[in-house]
């Protein structure tokens, strides 16, 4: 038999250390990329581990148990990322998204969201403070989550089948207690909730009107979004992707839909109500068929603190070289602000056309490293 191979080790190492420019300008709280986009949202991956393995993000084949995950002395202590945090919320970040990997694995991160709760934004405004979570540990969790500070979750769940889904999460995982998850989250006071499915032509797709049909008549965004090149290990082949366009076709097969206008800038979701006014909303997020890159303002900081100006990217920024080497908030303030200006990825927008960038031969980040 071949020797094992880990595919995935080094890449996640490739990243410079950001140049801190003499003249140290403070952050004015509206800081602009090279197109002109505000850095308004921040994503945190808390942990580059899951105990779920959907094929779309952590193949099995790779993600198996002679993967190396990071260790611990390499992941941002919660103090290191409130610290980068609090610099981003002066550059005007207003929203924080914890992911991962599965955040809810990081111990103890009720205490990271109480301290990310606690910091002051740019404009006086309560920051946007929430988690994106696969809803494994959400029923344990929901209550001291929302007392630490979260304000809202999103729960990723691709089917209401238990077949269906269990193979998806390819960890035999059942859908019963996801659903507690999120009925536990509302109880809680976490929502509006999101909960959001991927969908895999011939994988889910059936389960797409299903899935509406339950959370229609309750508070929840139900968003369905297109499966998406990311990474370089889900084997991702084109005619698995659903586009958003069929999906709305389907959905307005069987109830009427009115269409809502976009609820903040950046939004990356185009969004409907039911015509007949019962409650609920439906969301397509349609990254590959209809780019969304004009208006994005996500930045991603990985487990091990590097910083990430696109999902597609390839190489990072290592804030964390800056934490751990001593320089100051002024510095690593400054330094995060010449990043951003020099920002000019719109990988989706070019995906496929003739301006798109010629590979470099470095591969793309994986999802669960950078977060989703
Ligand atoms: N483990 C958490 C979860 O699943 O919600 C948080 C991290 S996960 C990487 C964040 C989001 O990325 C999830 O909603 C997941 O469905 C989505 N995602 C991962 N791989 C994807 C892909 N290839 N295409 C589209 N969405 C993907
Ligand atoms: Fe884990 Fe979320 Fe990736 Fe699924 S999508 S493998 S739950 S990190
Ligand atoms: Fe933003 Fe990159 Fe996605 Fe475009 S491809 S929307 S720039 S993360």
């Amino acid at each position: 038999m071949a020797d094992k191979v880990i595919a995935v080790a080094d890449h996640r190492y490739r990243a410079s250390l950001p140049i801190v420019p003499t003249q140290l300008v403070a952050p004015s709280g509206d800081l602009r990329d090279s197109l002109h986009r505000p850095l308004g949202d921040l994503r945190i991956s808390v942990t580059d581990r899951c105990n779920f393995r959907c094929s779309y993000c952590m193949p099995k084949e790779v993600f198996d148990r002679h993967y190396e995950f990071l260790p611990q002395s390499s992941l941002l202590s919660f103090e290191e990322i409130t610290r980068l945090a609090a610099l981003f919320v002066a550059h005007g970040v207003g929203k924080i998204r914890l992911t991962g990997g599965e955040p809810l694995l990081r111990r103890n991160l009720e205490r990271l969201v109480a301290m990310l709760a606690a910091l002051p934004t740019a404009d006086g405004a309560p920051l946007d403070l929430t988690l994106t979570t696969n809803g494994s540990l959400l029923e344990k969790k929901a209550g001291a989550l929302r007392a630490a500070g979260l304000g809202r979750v999103t729960v990723s769940l691709d089917a209401l089948d238990d077949a269906i889904f269990r193979r998806m999460n390819d960890a035999d995982f059942p859908v019963a207690d996801v659903l507690r998850g999120i009925d536990a989250a509302e109880r809680a006071g976490l929502g509006p909730i999101k909960v959001n499915m991927v969908v895999k032509r011939g994988t889910n797709d059936r389960e797409i009107v299903p899935m509406a049909r339950h959370f229609r008549g309750r508070d929840v965004a139900l968003r369905f979004i297109e499966y998406m090149d990311v990474g370089a290990t889900n084997g991702w082949r084109m005619d698995e992707v659903l586009a958003s366009a069929e999906i709305v076709d389907r959905l307005g097969a069987e109830f009427a839909l009115a269409p809502l206008p976009a609820s903040a800038a950046g939004e990356t979701a185009e969004r409907w109500r039911y015509a007949d006014g019962v409650r609920g909303e439906i969301g397509t997020i349609s990254s590959v068929t209809k780019a969304f890159c004009r208006d994005c303002n996500r930045a991603r900081l990985s487990t091990e603190g590097k910083l990430f100006l696109c999902l597609f990217a390839s190489h990072g920024h290592d804030l964390r070289g800056l934490v751990r080497g001593g320089a100051s908030d002024a510095e690593i303030a400054a330094a995060i602000g010449l990043v951003w200006q020099g920002r000019d990825d719109r990988y989706s927008e070019l995906r496929g056309s003739a301006s798109q960038p010629r590979p470099t031969g470095e591969r793309r980040v994986e999802m669960h490293y950078i977060g989703g």
